[in-house]
């Protein structure tokens, strides 16, 4: 397996600040906020209650299960029972436990591209192939409907992405989702994994989820998790809905991984799912002021282009052009930038996307300009 980049990086970044140095991080994605108390204050609670120390089921415990499919009808008009419903130690392992129950060697997933980083390594482990399918950034970094159809072939048996787009920040419309729908519906063999980690950070319109188009629900398995809405990073919880088989499948594979995940932070997930989404509608606003200064910083950059992100929270600027001398690709860029600039920002290679570097605004706003000021001008000095 190749290692992820966005965790090689953050690891680089402590690795770094442990010696002393002053280190902006901008490569991992993940909230600066501190998660809501109502989440704490549920930990707390479940510790006191001193009766969520065993083994929990595999599947997550059953009041957290029907309190997330509560959640996917009231936020997503997707009705998947209870039982149809996992939880994980997070949605990364909730996508790798899909994965590995749905494709394996002969099979082809795709994935149009750019991508967040692990779908491409999770899917080489289970020995399917993964079939990127490209965009540009003049396409807004989204493949046009018609291209990821015509990757389509009798082994397919996947298509993931993610909107808002893990790191384009690119958003699928409505009518876009339909059309990949109409198509997903003629092969009764395919299924899509639509990953939905990002859904309250959306600038413009409301987030649409796949699985809830007619016929979808049954070939759809939608993610999600605590990481980005509740800044719950650490406490590792994801889920799905998905069609009944397949989480049975997942299941199993759970079973024999890693079992049931922690419980103290099912307890805390019950709180965030059962919670008024009301209470995190403001995320959307903080981001999008946080987007506008990252690419009014990027412009004082001769040469780096982007596309302006509709929801996460990130950036992915085209920085060919800074290429010269013993930099010649975005790795080459970013470690420099690590090392003279002290901005930790990962490449886009991996993400599929070769020739960018992707920034994540999850920080504060004074940090942010600190850290543009510090790229600009490392980069003003490469010769
Ligand atoms: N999907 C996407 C698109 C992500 O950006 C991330 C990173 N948080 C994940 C899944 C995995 O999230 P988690 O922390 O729940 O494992
Ligand atoms: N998903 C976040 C990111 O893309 C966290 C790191 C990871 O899990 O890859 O930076």
């Amino acid at each position: 397996m190749t290692e992820s980049a966005t965790l090689m990086m953050a690891q680089r970044c402590r690795e770094l600040r442990a010696l002393g140095k002053d280190i902006i991080d901008l490569s991992l994605g993940e909230p600066d906020q501190d998660p809501p108390a109502f989440a704490l204050e549920a930990a707390r609670g479940a510790l006191a209650e001193n009766k969520w120390n065993k083994y929990p089921p595999v599947m997550g415990y059953p009041d957290l299960r029907a309190a997330i499919a509560h959640k996917f009808k009231r936020d997503n008009g997707l009705n998947y029972a209870p039982e149809q419903v996992m939880v994980s130690t997070g949605a990364k392992q909730a996508i790798m436990n899909v994965v590995i129950a749905l494709a394996g060697p002969g099979d082809e997933v795709l994935i149009p591209a750019p991508f967040w980083v692990s779908y491409e390594a999770q899917v080489r482990f289970t020995g399917a192939t993964p079939v990127l399918v490209r965009s540009t950034l003049e396409e807004d970094y989204k493949p046009p409907v018609e291209r990821i159809i015509a990757a389509i072939t009798p082994r397919t048996r996947l298509i993931m992405f993610s909107s808002p787009c893990n790191p384009s920040g690119s958003v699928l419309s409505l009518a876009e989702l339909e059309q990949l729908a109409a198509a997903v519906l003629k092969w009764p063999n395919l299924f899509v994994i639509s990953d939905e980690i990002y859904e309250h950070i959306i600038f413009n319109g409301s987030h649409r989820s796949i699985g809830a188009l007619p016929g979808m629900l049954e070939r759809t398995i939608t993610v999600n998790g605590l990481s980005k809405a509740f800044a719950l990073t650490g406490w590792r919880i994801g889920y799905i809905g998905a069609p009944t088989a397949v989480v049975q499948a997942a299941n199993k594979v759970q079973g024999q991984f890693t079992s049931g995940a922690n419980g103290i932070a099912q307890r805390v997930a019950k709180a965030c799912v059962e919670a008024d989404p009301a209470l995190i509608a403001g995320l959307k606003d903080v981001y999008k002021r946080r987007r506008d200064l990252v690419l009014e910083g990027l412009k004082k950059i001769p040469g780096w282009a982007c596309n302006v992100p509709q929801g996460a929270f990130y950036v992915l600027p085209d920085v060919r052009s800074s290429f010269r001398g013993s930099i010649q690709n975005s790795t080459g860029l970013s470690l420099h930038l690590l090392e003279h600039a002290n901005v930790s920002l990962v490449e886009g290679d991996s993400f599929g996307a070769q020739g960018t570097v992707r920034i994540s605004y999850a920080t504060s706003d004074a940090l942010l300009a600190t850290a543009l000021e510090r790229v600009a001008k490392a980069v003003a000095e490469l010769r």
